[in-house]
């Protein structure tokens, strides 16, 4: 039986992990946090439960992606998802305008939505959503085809940039503004930004997004029993400090604990940029590492939790995003009130965030959580007052609603994720350097191969797939596609 050790229990090491283990192998996931689950690990405060990392996504609906995906794992029962509203999947605020539009789930009640909204638009909006639909049918994953040896080329159009894409077709900039609500909260920029990545995201967005019921944790806790179930194990508190190198291979990987472990093969889930500091200096040339070192990143984000009074805040079924009028800080907005079991009218909690530079936070870059200063404190305090005068433009007293809330900044999601610079999505994918942001699911060092957000896209789509590509770089091209698509 093959060994397979991955180092990082994100999204990317338990999906890679529960597909390995499904095909008959020996995995075993070492996770640094004491919780595993990367993006999808939860955490309470106060008894209360918050997401980390994961509060809207898509690929759900039946027969799409991850409803296959996850139903061939054998997971889906183990899941409680709730669908946005059929009305209103996405809410968007364009402070600009005072105007709220609520996009529909379903891509004629999208095109038709909109067209209402902008008449003059309506030929340039349907040309423009087809287009979207039509570049993401170039990836044959995403629609879990098989796909041929030798990829075919993409056209310009899905390697170019969102705005030049998007200038072909749509004249009003207040409509281009409103069709790019996700681009800052998601990581990209329409100038620069691969249209590609939009056009599967917003195809993700307009099929319709869902939430987790009780939070994202039990994602990541049925992943594990698909992985011990094999005979597997899933490990927490096991911090990779060394990835040995002999004869350019792995020879094993060593704890913070003092253990060391033995695989045949070795996958990698952590940012490139730990990969770089743990593994032995010889692995990779210094071309490499530079190349790996100067890819810069997505944004990172401040976030605000926060609990209701009882009966205080209405619950939302509905991601929220607004986008302020205002040259200051927080310029964007998103927020969510995550459904719990059983929800009633009112929410009982609420995570705003709003994207932010790790340059705000880089006085206290070497300081480590619980050691960052008063002036720390005082500066986190200051932002989230800036949030909630923000939120009180939406709802007056918003801040009576509020029983406690509490702030986390880029430092919190660096030393949590280990991301560099507290990135929310890892690598940022320019369409006038493609090929700098580029990674293989192999590497040049023969049993290490990688998978996770940086390798192609993030959130739960893009990391659950390209896990995919992942373990068929190990099992055989198409072979787990295939029988994705035969299970029932
Ligand atoms: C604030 C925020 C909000 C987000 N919201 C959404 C959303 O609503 N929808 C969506 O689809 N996506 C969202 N994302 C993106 C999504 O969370 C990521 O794309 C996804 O989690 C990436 O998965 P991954 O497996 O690549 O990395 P991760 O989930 O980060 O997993 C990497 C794991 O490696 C571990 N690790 C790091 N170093 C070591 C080491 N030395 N040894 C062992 N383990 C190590 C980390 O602890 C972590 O568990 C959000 C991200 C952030 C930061």
């Amino acid at each position: 039986m093959k060994t397979y050790v991955i180092i990082g229990g994100g999204i990317g090491g338990l999906v890679t992990g529960a597909l390995l283990a499904k095909e008959g192998y020996q995995v075993t996931i070492l996770e640094k946090n004491a919780i595993v689950g990367g993006g999808l690990q939860t955490f309470e405060q106060h008894g209360v439960s918050f997401p980390t990392g994961m509060h809207i996504f898509g690929g759900f609906n039946k027969g799409e992606n991850l409803y296959k995906l996850f139903s061939y794992l054998g997971v889906l029962d183990r899941i409680m998802l709730c669908a946005t509203d059929e009305d209103a999947s996405d809410v968007v605020t364009m402070m600009s305008e005072g105007k709220t539009y609520r996009l529909p789930r379903g891509k004629d009640c999208f095109i038709a939505y909109l067209s209402e909204c902008f008449p003059a638009e309506k030929a340039n909006i349907e040309a423009y959503i087809n287009k979207l639909f039509e570049l993401s049918e170039e990836e044959d994953l995403f629609y879990l085809r098989e796909s041929p040896e030798h990829q075919l080329s993409h056209s310009e159009d899905f390697l170019g940039s969102v705005s030049r894409l998007m200038d072909r077709y749509i004249t009003d900039p207040k409509l281009k503004d409103l069709l790019t609500y996700l681009s800052p909260l998601f990581g990209s920029d329409p100038q620069t930004t691969p249209a590609y990545i939009h056009a599967l995201l917003s195809t993700l967005h307009i099929n319709g997004t869902f939430q987790f019921v009780n939070g994202s944790q039990q994602l990541a806790d049925a992943l594990s029993w698909v992985i011990e179930k094999a005979g597997g194990r899933v490990l927490a508190n096991k911090e990779v400090m060394r990835m040995a190198i002999e004869n350019h291979q792995i020879t094993g990987v060593y704890t913070y604990d003092g253990q060391c472990y033995h695989s045949d093969s070795y996958i990698s889930d952590v940012h490139p940029d730990v990969l770089l500091r743990i593994i032995d200096p010889q692995a990779f040339t210094n071309a490499f590492k530079t190349r790996i070192q100067s890819i810069p990143e997505t944004l990172s984000c401040f976030k605000v939790f926060i609990k209701f009074k009882d009966k205080a805040f209405s619950y939302q079924n509905h991601s929220r995003f607004c986008l302020s009028d205002s040259k200051d800080w927080p310029q964007r907005l998103m927020f969510v009130t995550p459904p719990v079991a059983n929800q009633g009218e009112y929410a009982e909690t609420m995570v705003i965030l709003s994207p932010m530079e790790f340059g705000e936070v880089k006085p206290w870059e070497n300081t480590t959580k619980g050691h960052r200063g008063d002036d720390y404190l005082q500066w986190k305090l200051t932002m989230k007052n800036k949030v909630f005068h923000s939120m009180e433009r939406l709802y007056p007293k918003f801040r009576d609603t509020i029983e406690f809330a509490f702030a986390a900044s880029p430092l919190t999601i660096r030393d949590y994720y280990g991301n560099k610079e507290g990135s929310n999505y890892g690598f940022r994918k320019d369409c006038n350097n493609l090929m700098l942001s580029q990674m293989s699911v192999a590497t040049k060092v023969k049993n290490l191969f990688l998978t996770g957000q940086n390798v192609n896209i993030h959130g739960l789509c893009g990391v659950s797939l390209t896990a995919i590509e992942t373990a068929e770089a190990l099992v055989g091209r198409n072979r787990i596609v295939q029988k994705i698509n035969e299970s029932r």
